[in-house]
């Protein structure tokens, strides 16, 4: 593999802590986590205290003013080391980005240094029963009473929903505008007439909590609107790259390490006499799996070269999106076979990585999803 070219001596330093980190803090506890099917609080303070959240936050509102690569670090180490519960790239690369840019000086002295220290969980609630690809379809209302915004909906699959503090709540403000009409809204978790449905019982991602949650007349006041009223769905947008980019690096990482694994494992079992390494199929199956890994690898890390200068446009983050996603699917089942048994087996990283994966192609705008806007702006008339 090449040299990844990335990264700078402090970013292997932190990488380095990190790795120390997710080796103390979330490996002798994950099993418990995916039985339990949420991770543990103690873990978000451990990596606010370690410095693992929130890493782009400006030393101002109690960050350390990092880049999106320290960001990318934590993902990538996380991925080593199977630990797919705490879903600390949400909160960081998802949430603080909504807060830093379009929240007011009050809502990020508020929220941003708790968010950083790990005190404060966050969750997005876009999805509803009956609204997912197409957001405009959603029906969650915030309707108008004199200082507040009253809450009335639903959502669901909401990842952190268990265990949230705050929530960004895509709402209509104006159900008569459409797109024009979603605004996002900040919602803390112990506000009255909010409640948490079950937390959802998933193929992957065990030890991820996704929940259904309530909104029946739930209070917030107009200062908890993220923004301008009415742009909420242009901020979706806004952020989406970065939400892309984000998943499609973990499938890169994903997919070098159940090459790794796969390797280790095709060495040491033997079939007919053999080592399963020594078929011929199986190393054409694991060149072809290094071919992808590659391809994947380094594309992915040109975007998001592109995406710290600026310039990671929404239909090429779709594109990594689409890419590293479909190809960590057809990776990873490679892999598995080359596994046999023990593939399909829960103790193994791979078969984990295998289930997990999958999500990969629906959440943060499927395929399709992907496609629609890849082709679309192919043929844009103008283009
Ligand atoms: C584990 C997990 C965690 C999640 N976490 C969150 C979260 O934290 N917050 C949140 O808000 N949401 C979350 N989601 C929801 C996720 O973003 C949605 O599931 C996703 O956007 C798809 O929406 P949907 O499930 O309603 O599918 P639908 O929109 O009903 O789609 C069904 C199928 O139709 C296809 N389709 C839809 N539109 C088109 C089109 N125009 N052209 C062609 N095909 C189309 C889709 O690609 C899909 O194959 C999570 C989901 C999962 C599985």
């Amino acid at each position: 593999m090449f040299q990844r070219t990335l990264f700078s001596e402090e970013h292997e330093i932190f990488r380095e802590s990190v790795r120390r980190f997710v080796e103390k803090e979330v490996t002798p506890y994950h099993d418990q986590w995916e039985r339990d099917g949420v991770v543990s609080r103690e873990v978000w303070r451990a990596a606010g205290e370690a410095g693992l959240l929130c890493v782009e936050v400006p030393e101002e509102y109690g960050g350390p003013g990092g880049d999106f690569l320290y960001s990318t670090i934590v993902a990538e180490e996380m991925v080593k080391a199977s630990a797919s519960g705490p879903v600390f790239h949400l909160h960081s690369d998802i949430v603080a980005p909504y807060v830093l840019h379009y929240g007011s000086e009050e809502q990020k002295r508020e929220w941003l240094p708790k968010m950083v220290s790990g005190e404060v969980i966050t969750a997005v609630g876009m999805t509803e029963p009956a609204a997912g690809s197409d957001l405009q379809g959603m029906k969650t209302k915030a309707e108008r009473d004199g200082n507040h915004f009253v809450i009335n909906g639903q959502k669901v699959f909401i990842s952190n929903g268990q265990l949230c503090d705050l929530l960004v709540l895509a709402c209509k403000t104006d159900p008569s505008l459409g797109a024009k009409g979603i605004s996002l809204i900040l919602v803390e978790g112990d506000r009255e007439g909010f409640s948490r449905g079950r937390n959802l019982e998933k193929i992957g991602f065990k030890a991820q909590d996704t929940s259904e949650l309530f909104f029946e007349d739930v209070r917030v006041p107009i200062t908890n609107l993220l923004g301008e009223e009415g742009r909420g769905f242009i901020q979706l947008i806004e952020q989406l790259p970065q939400e892309r980019l984000s998943v499609a690096s973990r499938a890169a990482q994903v997919m070098e390490s159940a090459l790794e694994w796969t390797v280790d494992y095709v060495k040491q079992r033997e079939a007919f006499g053999r080592r399963i390494a020594d078929f011929q199929n199986t190393r054409f199956k694991l060149a072809d799996v290094k071919m992808q890994v590659m391809v994947t690898r380094n594309f992915i890390d040109r975007c998001i070269i592109e995406h710290m200068k600026g310039g990671l446009s929404a239909e090429d983050a779709a594109v990594a999106k689409l890419h590293a996603t479909e190809t960590v699917g057809r990776v990873l089942d490679e892999c598995l076979q080359l596994h046999g048994g023990y593939g399909y087996m829960w103790e193994f990283p791979i078969a984990r990585a295998w289930a997990d994966a999958r999500m990969s192609r629906i959440a943060g705008g499927s395929s399709e999803v992907m496609r629609e806007i890849i082709g679309r702006d192919l043929l844009r008339e103008d283009g």
